[in-house]
């Protein structure tokens, strides 16, 4: 049976900001782009974010602060050119989406308003009260709805085609009736997204499975930085759910069970606003020693009575909506209930300030890019800022589209053919078929927990060790699974089964580039060497996935800069 091959320019895996971004750019320069998304685009994750997006354009602020921050913020792990790029272009990209109609929230002389946020030097976060990521998404969306950007809505993209260091296209099918395609360009982008759906409790929405992250992996190509997962301070008691660092940045306080404003002995100068991984490993370790507050004696309080109604209302008004539903309390009432929540990923797929993926430290792969929170650039390093990445979904995705825009002419195409298409037919049909015993949800709670558990806000060796284990023993039993589903029509129980897999490969990437790391810096913690060792591990991980799913690691050299090393405290 053929299968059609459309073929196109540039082809971009992904409708949030990142990739919605590029492809305004590529369809204004003339090229003939198709986005494809397994979801409605508004429905990425893009449009969860609250918080805002960083830009220093205040009289107080600067863009070398916004550096500093960031570099600091990241525990000097980020590249310090890309930093620079970024925190450059950051006013002028959000004047750039403000006039395209994102409407911001304002200051009483109408300048666009700024709140703080965690590890800044100064307000910097603008946003649309606490719905900043769904205003940009829609605004960016209906832009290159505008342009005429093709959107293939509800497709899945199942395999990336690669050879010999050359990217030519996906293979990809229909969730709505399982037709398949191929998908042949000069040029390809992955903008899929984060992937913290590997934890039991994270903030992440259901989509967000790494799919685009162990494509590339299951080609050899290298993953980086992927110990660095980042667990938010707040996430709502037992389900993860976030509540922005914009309730922080408002004035919420963090009070244990005694009643204690905890943070003034962890972060005595910035409080609640130190950098995330400061606020979370704190929060854990009340917990651990028996200060926990809720009926599991799981989580912390955040209160935010004192702000009053008014500003709630104003200012927060999606939070105070969440917590009621998902919590029965009312912030403008009572402090409501919290813990540390798996949120945003600061590894990923290896690529330079252009987007161009790197094949290994010292070559790219031709017409592949990668933007937003599924790539590695390195702008967050160990640890990101918030209100940093959804500036740079929006800054790279843009800056990326125009660089494909620029290579593209020199890109011969490869035709892709209908053996293309194999490796997407037999996964797609060995999930059919199979005949197993195990269910998908049952193997995925169990990577969830485990990867809480093991992998989570602390590591040691041990735990590591253990969760290594764990999975070699998910993966065997997941060869042994059975869908019941074996319809053509929103099939979502082949799908979940897919991205199980994707999940499996990636959190494996996750698991032992943080039992090699024998240091703590930013996000990842071990108990066993707490210490930032810079002698040894000032280095970029770049982890490799073998044809038997055996990970092999080596680094890479961080780019450093003028914003020297230094001891980092809040
Ligand atoms: C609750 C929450 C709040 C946040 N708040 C903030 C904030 O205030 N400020 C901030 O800076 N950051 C915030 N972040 C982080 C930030 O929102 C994200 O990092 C950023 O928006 C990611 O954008 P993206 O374009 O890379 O990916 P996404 O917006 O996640 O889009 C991914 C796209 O990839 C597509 N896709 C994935 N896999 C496939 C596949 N196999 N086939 C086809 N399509 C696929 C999806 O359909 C989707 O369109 C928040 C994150 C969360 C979870």
């Amino acid at each position: 049976m053929s299968i059609p091959i459309y073929t196109y320019d540039a082809v971009i895996v992904g409708a949030g900001l990142a990739g919605c971004a590029a492809a305004l750019e590529l369809q204004k320069a003339g090229k003939k782009v198709a986005v494809i998304t397994k979801l409605h685009p508004l429905r990425s994750h893009s449009g969860a974010a609250q918080g805002g997006i960083n830009a220093a354009f205040s009289e107080a602020d600067s863009v070398e602060l916004h550096e500093f921050d960031t570099v600091k913020g990241s525990d000097y792990l980020a590249d310090q050119d890309v930093v620079e790029f970024m925190c450059k272009n950051a006013p002028e990209t959000v004047r750039w989406i403000e006039r395209m109609g994102a409407a911001f929230s304002r200051t009483d002389d109408g300048k666009i308003a700024q709140r703080p946020f965690g590890g800044q030097s100064s307000p910097r976060a603008c946003f649309a009260k606490d719905r900043t990521g769904l205003t940009l998404l829609q605004t960016i969306y209906e832009q290159a709805n505008r342009h005429g950007v093709t959107f293939w809505d509800e497709w899945y993209a199942a395999d990336l085609l690669y050879e010999d260091g050359k990217v030519y296209g996906v293979a990809a099918y229909d969730i709505r009736n399982s037709e398949r395609a191929i998908f042949n360009a000069k040029s390809v982008m992955f903008a899929t997204g984060g992937y913290a759906r590997a934890f039991k409790i994270n903030s992440n929405a259901h989509a967000n499975t790494g799919d685009g992250l162990s494509l590339v992996a299951r080609h050899g190509l290298p993953l980086e930085d992927m110990e660095f997962v980042q667990f938010h301070p707040s996430g709502l008691s037992g389900n993860g759910v976030l509540i922005s660092e914009a309730a922080r940045g408002e004035g919420g306080r963090l009070l244990n069970s005694e009643g204690e404003r905890f943070m003034e002995r962890y972060a005595p100068n910035a409080l609640e606003l130190a950098s995330r991984d400061v606020v979370a490993r704190a929060i854990i370790q009340e917990i651990r020693e028996g200060r926990g507050v809720g009926p599991r004696k799981d989580a912390v309080y955040i209160d935010l009575v004192h702000l009053g109604k008014e500003k709630i209302m104003e200012r927060l008004p999606e939070l105070r909506d969440l917590a009621i539903t998902f919590l029965g309390l009312d912030m403008i009432k009572e402090p409501i209930l919290i813990s540390a929540t798996a949120h945003y990923s600061m590894g990923g797929i290896p690529c330079d300030v252009d987007g161009h993926v790197r094949k290994n430290n010292t070559e790219f792969v031709e017409g592949f890019y990668a933007a937003g929170e599924c790539s590695c650039v390195s702008v967050h390093g160990a640890n990101r800022l918030g209100a940093n990445s959804v500036l740079e979904a929006l800054l790279f995705g843009r800056f990326v589209g125009k660089s494909m825009v620029n290579d593209i002419d020199g890109i011969e195409l490869r035709k892709a053919t209908q053996a293309d298409a194999d490796a997407m037919n037999k996964e797609i049909d060995w999930v059919l078929s199979n005949n197993g015993t195990e269910k998908v949800a049952l193997l995925r709670n169990e990577l969830q927990q485990s990867m809480t558990d093991n992998a989570g806000v602390f590591r040691t060796e041990e735990t590591l060790i253990k969760q290594v284990a764990i999975m070699k023993e998910l993966q065997a039993r997941y060869k042994n699974i059975r869908i019941e589903d074996k319809s053509k029509i929103f099939n979502t129980e082949l799908q979940e089964a897919i991205e199980f897999g994707h999940m499996l490969d990636y959190s494996l990437f996750i698991v032992e580039s943080a039992l090699a790391r024998k240091e703590s810096r930013g996000a990842h913690f071990r108990e066993d060497f707490t210490a930032r060792d810079d002698e040894n591990f000032l280095k970029h991980t770049m982890a490799y996935m073998d044809k038997d799913g055996k990970i092999k690691l080596d680094y890479m050299d961080v780019i450093l800069g003028k914003h020297e090393l230094k001891a980092r405290s809040y």
